[in-house]
């Protein structure tokens, strides 16, 4: 079996639908694939419907923005009930708060002489559920400020550059409880990726594995060889699930193919029996 656990669709900022993403993992072969679309569950109900057409099965799935530490850490929820009112709430607010935040991003740029308006990101953006700095990328290359996404990060809306602006986003301690509580497990994405690697040590693993964590994504792109091993290591140590995924993003980041990481099918069934458990 393989299985991806992480993917965007254009819900977020993806650029392929929920069903042309599907389409692009039965291509891939794989066999189970994950919707997890930055704070949104808006795309499920088009990609479970379309990966039933194709044989494929899609986990349901949320990469939920959350905060630690004063560090921003994403955490992956998988089957979590998309009528829980609690779970609603929190990523509305955070959709909320990714609106709010672009008007800031935009000033940060017009100080240095570069000038979008929202509606050059609103239609970058198109029908996205969940706006991001990758659409405010985006209407930077149509603006011919910058040629690719990337440049867009590398230039103006990486961490700290005058085009990034905080991204209001609740504790992961309370994200991980709503999780639970909606009848999902959450896995941290990428821990020691950007970020948030200063405040994902051993102890604090240990500590959210306390608080009802329930994985770790292991094999990322954004983690070396020795980084994988050791957070392997960590992640037994704790009782959490190693998993893996691509983070495939369509043609919005430039090398991450569908499948280029997976997840052991022992851990993807042990994710799968821990959901809906006792908290
Ligand atoms: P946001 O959640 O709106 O702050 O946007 C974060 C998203 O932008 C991530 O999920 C990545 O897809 C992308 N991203 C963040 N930092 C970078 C970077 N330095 N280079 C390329 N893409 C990035
Ligand atoms: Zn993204
Ligand atoms: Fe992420
Ligand atoms: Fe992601």
């Amino acid at each position: 079996m393989r299985i991806d656990l992480h993917a965007h669709s254009s819900v977020s900022d993806g650029t392929d639908s929920p069903s042309e993403l599907m389409r692009a993992a039965a291509d891939a072969r794989l066999d189970v694939v994950a919707l997890a679309d930055h704070d949104t569950t808006a795309g499920w109900q088009e990609a479970t419907d379309a990966a039933d057409g194709l044989g494929l099965v899609c986990v349901p799935a949320i990469e939920i923005s959350t905060i630690w530490q004063g560090a921003d850490v994403h955490l992956l929820a998988y089957w979590p009930d998309a009528g829980d009112e609690d779970l609603q709430r929190m990523l509305a607010a955070i959709r909320a708060g990714r609106r709010t935040r672009v008007p800031h991003m935009l000033a940060g740029l017009a100080t240095h002489g570069v000038v979008i308006s929202e509606a050059d990101v609103r239609a970058a953006a198109g029908d996205a559920a969940s706006l991001g700095r990758p659409h405010v990328a985006d209407a930077l290359v149509a603006a011919g400020v910058v040629a690719t996404r990337q440049e867009a990060f590398d230039v103006w809306l990486g961490d700290g550059m005058p085009g990034h602006a905080p991204k209001p986003a609740p504790p992961l301690d309370v994200a991980i409880r709503t999780v639970r509580a909606a009848g999902g497990v959450g896995v941290l994405a990428h821990p020691w990726g950007r970020g948030s690697r200063r405040v994902l040590d051993a102890a604090a693993l240990a500590e959210l594995a306390g608080r009802g964590l329930s994985g770790v994504e292991v094999d990322h792109v954004d983690h070396s060889e020795d980084d994988r091993r050791a957070l392997r290591a960590l992640a037994d140590a704790s009782g959490l699930v190693v998993t893996g995924g691509s983070d495939y993003h369509g043609t919005g980041k430039a090398g991450l193919a569908l499948g280029a990481f997976t997840t052991d099918e022992a851990c993807y069934d042990a994710l799968r029996s821990l959901a809906g458990g006792p908290l």
